[in-house]
């Protein structure tokens, strides 16, 4: 038996570790900002040709390099960043693997000019493929300006699996967004194919998010900072009313770094507990610092999680400081805290923290034009009472009983009893959620929110399909800011969502306005049924087979179907159900959700044993 073991030769095996750090061209924006920013520059400059497919280049005024340095970047595990093991527990730079240059050498044509601030003379190095060209002395500016283009020329595979621009594009605006929210002293921008996306000056925290996400920010920022021996807060969370269906404005920095932190998320979705509307997320933005030795950063390049020591105290900390936060935007009854913004750190496995109710003050909104701001207070209302669940509520939840002058809970008796009729006054509604009525087999239980997401999706297809469209609910105009990736993703989806019914004009300045939506939506907010559109197309991954129109369409059911807790009158209720009936498949929601539950008498009987 002959020997079968070789070595990979390195050019192989460095595209083969490539494919780790770097998936799509986005991951050269984050590593090569990074590389910038760990540089100590004042000015970076991110230009980008194609959604990056083309070029992705990336100019800083940082310390530059060494001739031999500049040659030596490339080589992998090559870091000036740590020395020893130990240094692993105290990192303060973006990078420490010395993967990021050796990976993108691998997979792209790289040109990298760099010169250090005390030098006459420069360094241009070209390496395509992880093979280098020619190095040679150059006269460049102090700092590093490194081009990476045509990324993945030599890995079609991959090359193929990029998604369209505007998706690229908006991976790219995503990392370029972490990157600068954290460093708000040093200047960025940002061109796409010449067209500058984003200049941001020096500046302090808050303008920068304004300057990131537009002036309407500035006056949902409620402050939030606290210092404790763990960890130490500082940043913004958003005004309850000025939340959004849709991720996008949510943030944690560790240590200037990007983190998601899901654990962490609920810690503030907890101290908003019963002040938002339903589904809604709060805008926020938190920084934090921790010593480096108590957070476990050395995980997967490309993995955004981190690890803390102390997270659940941590998780006490946030929510405590989010609800002080909260409580002294209302101007309400004082928290129990005896020092401004310091926490006496929890002992670990108790709960001494008692937080007294926040009362949101639902009058105050000097933001929102008075339409819209009297839609999310009676949304809020609305949310309220179902929240106050009591016993007494599930009697109160069958609608359609009171219609019909019969004393609300006894309905369930009826349907019990008689098993063969279905008339309309077997039919009610339960927790303004499900529609319930009696069939011949049992009881049949349809899920309001997907049996009309199923009609609609429908709908929307055959619009698609037959260029037809839907008939359009006319509104008078409402405008709406977007952020730049939201922007092109509404470039993507215009035409196909017009033909649905939902008509949005660009008036510049990243804002739209919004001129009708599709006549049987049963969402009165168009801007929320925008938002809930983008959210869903963010994170609807196409099926195989399926083309990109049923992901339009799934998308805009789920938003315009009538959402849990909406009352519906009998009429709309066997309206819906006449219409499910009448789809191809009543049974599954369009994006694959049971629609019906049928509670057989046998069941029943079984129960009642
Ligand atoms: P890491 O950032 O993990 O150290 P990289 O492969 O990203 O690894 O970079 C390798 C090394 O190249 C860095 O440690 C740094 O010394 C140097 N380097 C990379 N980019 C720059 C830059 N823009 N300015 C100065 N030095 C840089
Ligand atoms: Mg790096």
């Amino acid at each position: 038996m002959p020997d079968l073991i070789k070595l990979l030769p390195d050019s192989v095996a460095n595209q083969i570790a490539a494919g780790e750090v770097i998936q799509r061209p986005a991951s050269l924006v984050k590593e090569l900002m990074e590389n910038s920013v760990d540089a100590d520059s004042k000015n970076i400059r991110v230009i980008i040709k194609d959604a990056g497919s083309s070029l992705v280049q990336v100019i800083d005024d940082g310390s530059g390099m060494s001739e031999t340095d500049c040659r030596l970047s490339f080589e992998r595990h090559a870091t000036s960043k740590i020395t020893t093991a130990e240094d692993l527990f105290a990192i303060s730079t973006k990078g420490f693997r010395g993967e990021a240059l050796a990976s993108i050498a691998a997979v792209a044509m790289v040109e990298m000019k760099t010169c250090l601030h005390d030098s006459e003379i420069g360094s241009l190095l070209k390496i395509n493929g992880s093979k280098v060209e020619s190095q040679e002395p150059a006269s460049c500016p102090p700092g590093t300006n490194i081009s990476v283009k045509n990324l993945f020329y030599n890995v079609p595979a991959r090359r193929k699996f990029l998604k369209t621009a505007s998706t690229e594009m908006r991976h790219i605006i995503n990392e370029f967004q972490r990157i600068v929210l954290a460093h708000p002293n040093i200047r960025f921008t940002l061109h796409h194919n010449e067209k500058e996306l984003f200049n941001l000056p020096p500046t302090n925290q808050r303008q920068r998010i304004v300057s990131v996400f537009g002036k309407n920010m500035n006056q949902n920022l409620i402050n939030i900072d606290t210092e404790t021996s763990i960890v130490k807060l500082s940043g913004f969370t958003g005004k309850p009313e000025n939340a959004r269906k849709t991720f996008g404005e949510q943030f944690f920095f560790i240590n200037k770094r990007y983190m998601r932190h899901p654990y962490l998320h609920k810690a503030i979705m907890d101290a908003y507990e019963n002040i938002l509307p339903s589904e809604a997320i709060p805008a926020y933005f938190i920084f934090m610092s921790a010593d480096p030795a108590s957070i476990d950063v050395n995980i997967h390049p490309t993995k955004t999680e981190i690890k803390f020591e102390n997270e659940r105290i941590i998780w006490q900390i946030l929510n405590a400081s989010v609800r002080e936060s909260l409580g002294k935007f209302n101007i309400v009854p004082s928290l129990d805290f005896d020092n401004e913004g310091i926490i006496d750190i929890p002992p670990a496995g108790k709960d001494p923290v008692s937080m007294p109710d926040i009362n949101i003050d639902r009058e105050f909104n000097p933001f929102r034009d008075e339409e819209y701001y009297k839609e999310k207070k009676r949304a809020f209302q609305k949310e309220r009472d179902f929240n106050l669940s009591g016993w007494e509520k599930l009697y109160s939840g069958l609608e359609g009983s009171e219609q019909h002058g019969k004393p609300a809970g006894r309905q369930d008796n009826d349907i019990y009893s008689d098993k063969e009729s279905r008339g309309p006054e077997k039919i009610f509604q339960l927790r303004k959620k499900y529609i319930v009525c009696s069939v011949k087999s049992g009881l049949m239980i349809i899920d309001q929110k997907r049996a009309h997401e199923r009609v609609l999706y429908e709908e929307f297809i055959s619009a698609l399909n037959t260029d037809s469209s839907v008939a359009q609910k006319t509104l008078f105009p409402k405008t709406m800011e977007l952020d730049q990736s939201d922007m092109a993703m509404i470039s993507e989806l215009e035409e196909d969502i017009s033909r649905c019914g939902f008509d949005v004009r660009y008036l510049g300045n990243n804002t739209i306005s919004i001129n009708s939506q599709p006549s049987h939506s049963m969402n009165e907010d168009p801007r929320e049924m925008l938002e809930i559109i983008l959210e869903e197309y963010k994170n609807t991954e196409k099926k195989p087979g399926e083309s990109n129109r049923d992901k339009v369409a799934l998308c805009m059911s789920r938003a315009a179907a009538v959402p849990y807790g909406r009352a519906l009158a009998i009429q709309e209720i066997s309206e819906l159900i006449d219409k499910l009936f009448q789809c191809k498949d009543h049974n599954y929601s369009p994006s694959g959700k049971p629609i019906i539950s049928i509670i057989t008498l046998e069941e029943l009987d079984k129960k009642m044993k």
